[in-house]
């Protein structure tokens, strides 16, 4: 058998295992998945196609739902699979298995903007708690049959999240190091913003013949993935920088700050949730920069240093 992507009616194959894109499910809520057939059979992320999803579920043919992390986008169907057994990294588990918990690891106000929308979405797509009970932390490898998966932990999005390395196909899942034009998300209080730089940077020396990841529905050759992760990395730093540009001007509190463009175009930020997100992304570049001596913080006031 070659090692060549042939086209699925619901995504892309190549052998055993096949990479479901979310297509038509252009919702925030859906991630692209991905089914490996052979003995056991496993589904990643069920989120990406409700049709061919529900079916696989009712055809009682996957034994492992295995989720790369905690969020509510990549286990939106896992509650479709019974009899199954739920896998995920060890710190992301409680998460999955608590909407508690999840609650805790995504936003530390109840009240938000974000907090709302959570609870509406999980309501709305029927999002459940899952039992996981197959724990990981990254370096195991889950053989089937025919295919070698290599785990490979990639904190900072999440602090469970998991990237996935085919071996005998050479294909890295990035899963959320997602390499869209928005850059790196960070925006729950369990992401790490240190531990995401070290992670994508890391990756950006990942040498493989096929790259894919969790939005976004395409598979990348290895010239056009040294190209996007260099243009995501480069997002950390950006953003930074202009942080710095402003407080160059003077003194400024986080509430200007988070006015301005920094994470998202200005334009966007009429987004409630979106600029929620900005500000808690922005809370941990400040935070960071005190760590790295470049700013001081007195009250609610930063300066440059
Ligand atoms: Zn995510």
């Amino acid at each position: 058998m070659t090692n060549e992507m042939i086209k699925t009616e619901y995504g892309n194959r190549l052998r055993d295992v096949e990479f479901i894109w979310a297509r038509n499910s252009k919702e925030f809520l859906f991630a692209n998945s991905i089914l490996i057939r052979g003995n056991p059979t496993i589904i990643v992320d069920p989120s990406a196609t409700f049709t061919y999803i529900e079916g696989l579920a009712l055809s009682h043919s996957v034994n492992i739902v295995f989720n790369t992390h905690y969020h509510g986008d990549h286990r939106s169907l896992n509650a479709l699979f019974k009899d199954v057994i739920y896998a995920s990294h060890e710190l992301d588990a409680p998460a999955i298995r608590s909407y508690e918990v999840y609650e805790k690891y995504s936003d530390s106000d109840p009240n938000s903007i974000y907090s709302q929308w959570r609870h509406q979405v999980f309501e709305k797509y029927h999002i459940q708690d899952c039992p996981v009970s197959k724990l990981y932390k990254g370096g195991e490898t889950i053989e089937t049959d025919t295919t070698q998966i290599e785990l490979i932990h990639i904190p900072g999005h999440t602090p469970g999240h998991l990237a996935l390395y085919f071996k005998n196909l050479d294909c890295l899942y990035l899963s959320d190091i997602d390499l869209t034009p928005y850059g790196p998300w960070y925006a729950n209080v369990a992401s790490n913003i240190d531990d995401f730089i070290a992670s994508v940077d890391r990756m950006r020396k990942f040498e493989a013949k096929h790259y894919v990841t969790s939005h976004g529905e395409r598979i990348y050759t290895p010239e056009e993935y040294q190209k996007k992760i260099e243009r995501f990395y480069a997002f950390f730093q950006e953003r930074d920088e202009k942080i710095l540009e402003l407080l160059k001007e003077g003194p400024k509190e986080l509430a200007y700050l988070a006015s301005e463009g920094i994470i998202y175009r200005k334009g966007a930020l009429s987004d409630p949730l979106k600029a929620y997100f900005q500000w808690q992304m922005l809370q941990k570049h400040l935070d960071r920069l005190i760590r790295l001596k470049a700013i001081t913080q007195d009250g609610f006031v930063y300066s440059i240093k």
